[in-house]
């Protein structure tokens, strides 16, 4: 290694730093990028600093996006009276895939452990609560995980939202016990959404 110039050691490290990428394939890669043409390696230095300084959470729904509110939530297409919450920005995902939604989200950013001391106020509940009570959602389909977990986060949010004139719904038959969202075919998951079922109140 140490034959290589300084500049090259530099890059050499930065890539082995990436997840998957060993120090073998952090050197191919760096001698791949020192063959290329000046243009290439330009616009790949340049579209992970523009990356890095445009993409933030979109303030309504937090996925990533590149402005203040992301394209889907902007796009007037989508059915605003149906908000679809999901644990991870790949449930999202998973299910636009899928085709099978054409509302909103509301993405979580986690689900409830108590025994990792994860409580109401380290996921995105609060601002959920926030867009219903705004009086425009009419359905709130649950589509966290089938894990413990994520029936427990499930059944907290349905408390947290039965004051309100809104419709609550569990996206379930078919996606197995314990699954996680982003695992599910498409095809699964789209039969999922279609019969969601309403969660009846005790
Ligand atoms: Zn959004």
């Amino acid at each position: 290694m140490n034959h290589y110039p300084q500049s090259v050691l530099n890059l050499i490290r930065e890539l082995s730093r990436l997840p998957g990428i060993g120090q073998k394939t952090a050197e191919r890669l760096a001698m791949h990028l020192l063959q290329a043409k000046a243009s290439e390696t330009t616009a790949l230095a340049e579209s992970i600093t523009a990356m890095k300084q445009t993409v933030r959470l979109c303030k309504r729904c937090f996925s990533l996006s590149d402005g203040d509110i992301c394209r889907l939530c902007r796009n007037p297409q989508r059915d605003d009276g149906l908000l679809c919450v999901v644990e991870q920005p790949a449930d999202m995902a998973s299910l636009e895939r899928s085709g099978a939604f054409n509302g909103l989200y509301h993405i979580l950013g986690g689900v409830l452990s108590p025994m990792d001391g994860i409580g109401p106020d380290e996921i995105r509940i609060d601002p959920l609560v926030q867009r219903v009570r705004g009086g425009a959602v009419a359905e709130v389909v649950l589509a966290t995980s089938t894990s413990v977990e994520g029936e427990s986060t499930a059944a907290y949010i349905r408390e947290r939202l039965r004051r309100f004139p809104v419709q609550v719904t569990r996206i379930a038959s078919g996606v197995p016990i314990g699954g996680d969202l982003k695992y599910v075919d498409q095809v699964t998951l789209k039969r999922a959404m279609e019969s969601r079922r309403k969660i009846d109140v005790p």
